[in-house]
């Protein structure tokens, strides 16, 4: 099984105490904890949205010495005081990500993370979500990553957002909450793969605490993105499996079952969401031909 989207910075029930944490040396014996975990559970592949005191570097040293295959963005790219700080690095303009990118590079991340649009408001039914990049620095960032060989992973909700990161051709959609089917034809027609983490939402309408006011808004848009996700899938979109796992409520390791509960709950298959979020996830990780080989080695194994 293939996860093309954790925080493994984050451990999906306390962020302040996960936080604290991944600060102390206590973190590298958390994290090989966690792949232990991962591995037991037969989740060989995990991609990782990033953090801003760089602990998806560590995780992929420690990855290597548990044979998990970790891709780490080092840190994602988010506007200067906008939605992002606890994920990686600001920047103002275009000029400041060349710089960052440098930077980025010499850390050799996997992927590059951006962050281009707001979270989804629970308060509040609302698809008007803010977009911090425009298209052309957007353009500009993802030709960059791409000269550089470098995939590029964007968070992005809002039809408006999801269009323009399609346009820019990034080469993942992660959430894609509020897209329509525009979009979603787009996506089809472009071989753009979307992780539509449905976890982070779909765990909380079971009923939580933290949440009781909200539970409306965040039934109805878990609801409307099942939907979508279920048209994408039937449109030919290449969707893969990611569960935002860290965030809260999405717990490592199970996180990533709950994440094949929901895809079933938007009509697709038990089988063809294993299938897919392998074959999709293997393309969403950009694995190279060894490590191809080592996850359908592992896959024969668990069958
Ligand atoms: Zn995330």
């Amino acid at each position: 099984m293939i996860d093309c989207h954790i925080h493994i910075s984050l451990d999906g029930v306390d962020f302040k105490k996960a936080r604290e944490l991944s600060k102390t040396e206590e973190i590298g014996k958390i994290i090989r904890k966690k792949f232990k975990e991962y591995k037991k559970m037969g989740i060989y592949v995990l991609r990782d949205g990033g953090d801003d005191g760089e602990i998806s570097s560590i995780a992929r040293k420690i990855a290597k010495e548990e044979k998990i295959i970790f891709k780490s963005p080092v840190k994602a790219v988010y506007k200067e005081g906008r939605y992002g700080k606890f994920l990686g690095s600001s920047v103002r303009d275009v000029d400041d990500f060349k710089n960052l990118f440098d930077y980025l590079k010499s850390q050799k991340l996997d992927h590059l993370k951006i962050v281009l649009s707001g979270l989804v408001d629970f308060n509040k039914y609302t698809d008007n979500i803010d977009i911090f990049f425009n298209k052309k620095e957007l353009e500009y960032i993802v030709n960059i990553s791409k000269y550089n060989g470098i995939p590029v992973m964007a968070h992005v909700n809002s039809s408006y957002g999801i269009d323009m990161a399609i346009e820019c051709g990034v080469d993942t959609i992660e959430h894609g909450y509020f897209i329509k089917e525009r979009e979603i034809y787009k996506m089809a027609e472009k071989n753009i793969i979307w992780v539509p983490t449905l976890s982070p939402l779909g765990n909380l309408i079971k009923g939580d605490n933290k949440f009781k006011n909200c539970s409306n808004v965040i039934d109805r848009v878990y609801k409307e993105h099942l939907d979508s996700v279920g048209l994408g899938y039937s449109l030919g979109v290449k969707i893969a499996l990611g569960s935002d796992s860290g965030c809260y409520k999405v717990r490592h390791v199970q996180g990533t079952f709950d994440e094949v509960n929901h895809l079933i709950k938007s009509g697709i298959k038990k089988e063809d969401v294993i299938n897919m979020a392998i074959e999709n996830g293997i393309k969403a990780c950009n694995l190279n031909s060894d490590e191809i080989k080592y996850v359908y080695q592992n896959n024969k194994r668990c069958l």
